[in-house]
């Protein structure tokens, strides 16, 4: 998968708030596995590649804004823009579904912590989930994600899914699921089969 990023979408000085893979804790009482890089920082988020499309849905119940930013063979998601501080380009893109360019501006970064604002939160970062279909697993993928792929949290993901759910990842050729996990628990499954990547592994 040879996606053409952006290499500064964050500018210097953000940082990560929170990392990729098992998170127990952000919420200690329900522990997860995070599929995205929180980061958060000064400055201007730009589109870190060529969106075919886009689509921006509004806060939820839970105070969580999405932008998704969709290109062949995958999307990239990020989460918790506040509407109006939104680029007027990048939101009138996505409430029309139109694209974005590479580096086109999106919106601030914000400076920490939860975003969610029902649970309290008090700042803001953003939340940059990439989402490969299957078939986009090739070998600069497998050489991107290198030894992190290697990571075993097989026994971790047991003790909290079950062994149905790492079973069902190793039925679809899914080592290591700290590297890409597959789309259970999805809030916009569609049925297709798709999987995460740590956003790290493209630069993002
Ligand atoms: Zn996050």
């Amino acid at each position: 998968m040879k996606l053409n990023v952006y290499p500064t979408i964050f500018l210097p000085g953000s940082q990560v708030t929170t990392g990729f893979g098992w998170d127990p804790y952000t919420f200690p009482s329900r522990p997860r596995i995070h599929t995205a890089i929180d980061r958060a920082g000064p400055g201007v988020v730009r589109c870190p590649l060529e969106a075919e499309r886009s689509v921006w849905i509004d806060d939820d119940a839970e105070g969580c804004s999405v932008l998704r930013l969709f290109f062949s063979g995958g999307e990239l998601r990020l989460l918790h823009f506040i509407r109006g501080e939104l680029d007027s380009g990048a939101l009138a893109a996505g409430l029309s579904g139109a694209g974005l360019a590479l580096g086109d501006p999106i919106g601030p970064a914000g400076n920490h912590g939860l975003s969610v604002k029902a649970k309290g939160g008090t700042g803001r970062h953003v939340h940059c989930s990439l989402v490969l279909e299957p078939g986009q697993y090739d070998g600069d993928l497998e050489a991107r994600i290198g030894s992190i792929w290697h990571n075993d949290y097989s026994t971790d993901y047991r003790a909290r899914y079950g062994q149905p759910f790492v079973a069902q990842a190793k039925q679809r050729g899914i080592k290591w699921m700290n590297a890409h996990i597959i789309a259970r628990f999805d809030p916009y499954y569609n049925g297709a089969l798709r999987f995460y990547v740590n956003p790290a592994v493209y630069g993002l």
